[in-house]
């Protein structure tokens, strides 16, 4: 019989229930967790669909598309990067993501993303760390102290082993913001007036500012031999963190160098400047850290991998948690031919 079911319900976690999911787990628990999805992603990197992210750009921002597949899973993620949103008390960046049943084609999960992103970012960037830093790193310097900076300070604090973040931002409220966020949480967290006071002592250095523009955070006589730095914050063509010539001294780490060299600090090198790609570097492939007056730079732009390991970790805690709702969503008739039957049968 043809009855009007439409039974395909996509399990849908909204923001309220991803800070359940969060709180429910911690934190640093589930940045820990991503770290490890992401890095069995990395380690298997080779059978993933892969492209530049597609990105629509205007004059204040971008919107793009982020999508992937390992040949049974699809996902993709909605995300944009807008600067001056903040002045109009709106996010940087707000996200959300789908994976799908490539079999089917059939969505199996939506998910809220902004919160996601900032978790997975961090998770990434600590990861690489965990690769590239100087062995035993307790310092680390954490320049823009906006919507992700938490994020990465307690990402490091959990995979790396940081005990002391020192804070800097133009905005000093930013900083106060971060600091008291932070407080009790098991860091030293130091608040400084300028970059250079920052990056005081630090072995690691993270970028994370937001600035559509070739912005200069850190010029090459701040950057000492030996350090790590994780550039966050240029992601997007035109928009730079990092003076061209620390990248001239830097050993260059990147996720997908198709995507980097339009969006990354390499934008500003020759197209066939070297690069090693990170996964590369798992493997045992390529090297990592060789010296420990290298500057190691992990030249972060976000990969729609780091995405899907993410959206299949919040896919794998649903039912365990129940901090979902179904979505009606896909219109599923009985008769699969019979999609107009539908409408009449719902008047
Ligand atoms: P945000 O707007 O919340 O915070 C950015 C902070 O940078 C603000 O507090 C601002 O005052 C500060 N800032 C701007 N210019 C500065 C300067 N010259 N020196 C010091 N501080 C400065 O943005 P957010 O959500 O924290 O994101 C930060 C950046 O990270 C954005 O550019 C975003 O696109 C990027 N991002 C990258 C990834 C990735 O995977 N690589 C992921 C998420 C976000």
């Amino acid at each position: 019989m043809n009855t009007p079911s439409h039974q395909a319900y996509v399990p849908f976690v909204s923001v309220d229930n991803m800070l359940k999911l969060v709180l429910h787990l911690g934190v640093e628990r589930v940045l820990i967790d991503l770290a490890a999805e992401i890095e069995a992603d990395f380690h298997r990197w080779p059978l993933f669909d892969k492209t530049p992210r597609v990105a629509s750009h205007s004059d204040v921002g971008v919107i793009e598309l982020m999508p992937t597949s390992d040949g049974e899973t699809y996902g993709f993620k909605y995300v944009n990067g807008h600067p001056s949103n903040m002045k109009q008390g709106l996010q940087t960046v707000t996200a959300f993501g789908l994976l799908a049943d490539v079999a089917t084609g059939y969505p199996v999960l939506l998910s809220e993303m902004t919160i996601l992103t900032a978790l997975r970012t961090a998770a990434t960037s600590a990861m690489a760390a965990k690769w590239l830093a100087p062995a035993g790193s307790t310092v680390m310097a954490l320049i823009g102290n906006g919507a992700q900076s938490e994020f990465q300070a307690l990402g490091f604090k959990a995979i790396c082993g940081i005990t002391e973040v020192r804070l800097y931002d133009i905005d000093p409220e930013a900083t106060a913001k971060c600091a008291a966020n932070l407080a009790g949480r098991g860091l030293k967290v130091v608040s400084c007036g300028s970059p250079e006071d920052a990056i005081l002592g630090a072995q690691i250095i993270t970028t994370v500012t937001a600035d559509k523009q070739y912005a200069t955070i850190l010029t090459d006589n701040m950057v000492g031999s030996g350090v790590h730095i994780n550039a966050v914050g240029g992601d997007c063509p035109g928009k730079t963190e990092l003076h061209k010539d620390i990248l001239l001294r830097a050993s260059i780490f990147v996720e997908y160098p198709e995507q980097t060299r339009i969006e990354g600090e390499i934008q500003q090198l020759a197209p066939d400047h070297p690069v090693i790609e990170l996964w590369q570097v798992m493997n045992g492939q390529a090297k990592g850290r060789t010296d420990a007056r290298e500057i190691t730079l992990f030249d972060s732009v976000g990969f729609a991998v780091e995405d899907f390991s993410a959206l299949r970790y919040v896919r794998s805690k649903l039912a365990e948690t129940g901090l979902f709702t179904q979505l009606d969503m896909i219109a599923d008739p009985d008769d699969p031919r019979d999609l107009f039957g539908m409408i009449l049968r719902a008047g």
